[in-house]
């Protein structure tokens, strides 16, 4: 599980950030996470607890936001839900695809105390 990993990277960088910024309390982190990431949602919301535990994120709410794999065919440029239609597109039965959306992972965004 290397989610452990990624959510300390994220934590530090939002302390730099909270730093440079001079921000002393984050209410909510939104995190991006695309479907087709190697990143799993749910192991994200059971190590983030572990990963602010003693760091100034203690109390920081997480959201994730899901972005759908889209992908668009390489035979017939039909755009689809690759989850969905199992990387298989649905007009013309192509496995041949691009990736448009899905691959994401990234801090969307914080929410700031007043
Ligand atoms: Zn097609």
């Amino acid at each position: 599980m290397h989610e452990l990993g990624i959510v300390i990277q994220i934590v530090r960088q939002l302390e730099a950030y909270m730093s440079e910024h001079d921000i002393q309390r984050i209410d909510t982190v939104v995190l991006e996470i695309g479907e087709l990431s190697s990143v799993f949602p749910k192991y994200i919301e059971d190590v983030y607890p572990i990963a602010v535990e003693k760091t100034r994120l203690k109390d920081t709410k997480l959201q994730i936001d899901i972005l759908p794999g889209i992908g668009k065919c390489q035979a017939c440029s039909f755009v689809y839900n690759l989850v969905e239609n199992q990387n298989q597109c649905p007009r013309c039965m192509s496995n041949a695809f691009s990736v448009i959306t899905g691959r994401e992972f990234m801090i969307k965004q914080i929410v700031v105390f007043d």
